[in-house]
């Protein structure tokens, strides 16, 4: 083996709680990242919502306690019906206060996220970070794997280790190059996202809401800001303009349209995303591995996208330190790949395509009952902790755990 560090692609948050926890164990890694300090904190609005299961994993590499005051806790979250608009059930987390030392949700966007471990990363003495950098290729054999890396000058930097983990996202060249298979399907239609200065809580909304409707659908979220906002989600069509329904007018009369208020909204963006349910064929072929949306991406309906990459990177870190500083045969990567591999595909993708047809159901006898579910769910205690246990992601966890 020519280096006995690890590899990673990508400073996303999946990728720099993979640096934080093996660094943090005694593994080397470098850590490649194609955007620089100056455009790093600039990237669309995407995840925040962080599990409980997730915030424990965060405790464990100091990484919570950074977050917490830059966002906030939010113990409920509600679905509703639009006609009227009509709360159908309201969860606690509360009712998890046994199972976790975290009986919430906190509410705090991805980039701060990302913000806080970079900084965490770059003063970890065992952690490399190349910015500005961007990953091209790589090759592997029986004793290591060679990184091929463009500097924004042009240089080509050649980066030796042990593993090479991909963690840079949907478009991995890792998965490419490997010809894994990203089997699934994409939705036609797009999700239109609107960031806008609006207390919705006077209407009786909690801070994160899904909201059902056949035609007009919605998910209305509180984030801390600056400045403090809530972000809504809207179906569109597939042949709509993006021009035309990201216009200001026609931002404003999809809000005014969901909630009625005198004089505009105050829009402060606006972007339109599509929506992959895909999970890779493998995430392990010899020394490269894939975590985070490398490996799986789905509908954010429920914020499980970046929550199951982080869980990943958890579990790999911990297999990654039993081989290189504790001599375990390499074999244990397969049982990284069972059982994150089944996770992604029999929790994280059932549950998120579930969610989106539950909002979007058409037919009315599936919608009454869908509604009935949920309340009966909500009104009885030990219903409500499993339905939370298993949307809080601690239910996925110990499931993984089990898998060998
Ligand atoms: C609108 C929206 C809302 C969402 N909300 C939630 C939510 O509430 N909760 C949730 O859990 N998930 C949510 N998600 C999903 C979540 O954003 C992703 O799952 C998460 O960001 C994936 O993290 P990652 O680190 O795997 O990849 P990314 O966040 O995509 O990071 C990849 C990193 O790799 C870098 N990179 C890419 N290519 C290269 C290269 N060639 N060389 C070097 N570096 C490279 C990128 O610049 C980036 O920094 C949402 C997604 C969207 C679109």
């Amino acid at each position: 083996m020519t280096s006995n560090q690890v590899v990673i692609i990508g400073a996303g948050p999946v990728g720099l709680c993979l640096a934080l926890s093996l660094t943090q164990s005694g593994v080397p890694v470098t850590v490649v990242e194609t955007l620089n300090d100056a455009n790093f904190l600039d990237q669309v609005p995407r995840a925040g919502t962080n599990h409980p299961a997730t915030l424990e994993m965060f405790d464990r590499i100091g990484l919570y306690e950074k977050i917490e005051s830059r966002g906030f806790r939010a113990p409920l979250f509600h679905y509703w019906d639009r006609g009227g608009p009509k709360l159908l059930a309201e969860f606690d987390h509360a009712l998890l206060r046994d199972d976790t030392k975290f009986p919430y949700v906190l509410q705090c966007e991805r980039i701060k996220i990302c913000e806080e471990a970079l900084a965490l990363a770059r003063r970890e003495p065992l952690c490399t970070v190349m910015m500005d950098t961007t990953f091209v290729s790589f090759t592997q054999d029986a004793n290591g794997i060679v990184a091929v890396a463009q500097t924004a000058d042009g240089d080509e930097v050649r980066i030796e280790g042990a593993y090479i983990v991909s963690a840079e996202g949907a478009r991995s060249i890792v998965r490419r190059d490997l010809d894994i298979d990203f089997e699934g399907f994409t939705y036609p239609d797009r999700t239109l996202n609107i960031e806008v200065v609006h207390d919705f809580r006077q209407y009786g909304f909690a801070d994160r809401n899904y909201i059902s409707d056949p035609d007009e659908w919605s998910n209305l979220f509180r984030w801390a800001g600056p400045p403090e906002r809530w972000r809504v989600h809207f179906p569109t069509d597939p042949n709509d303009d993006p021009n035309e329904v990201t216009k200001l007018e026609a931002l404003d009369a999809r809000l005014q349209a969901f909630m009625p208020k005198s004089g505009p909204y105050d829009i402060r963006g606006s972007n339109l995303y599509t929506v992959h349910q895909r999970v890779a064929a493998c995430f392990r072929k010899g020394r490269a591995l894939l975590v985070g949306d490398s490996a799986h991406v789905n509908s954010p309906i429920g914020g499980m996208g970046m929550n199951s990459g982080i869980h990943d990177a958890f579990n790999l870190a911990d297999k990654l330190v039993s081989i290189l500083n504790h001599h375990e045969d390499d074999i244990v990567l397969d049982r990284y790949d069972r059982q994150r591999r089944k996770i992604a595909v029999d929790h994280t993708q059932a549950q998120t395509i579930r969610n989106k047809r539950l909002l979007q159901e058409r037919d009315p006898a599936v919608r009454q009952k869908n509604q009935d579910d949920l309340k009966r769910t909500a009104s009885d205690p030990k219903l409500a902790r499993q339905f939370l246990l298993r949307t809080s992601l601690l239910q996925s966890v110990r499931d993984a755990a089990k898998i060998q």
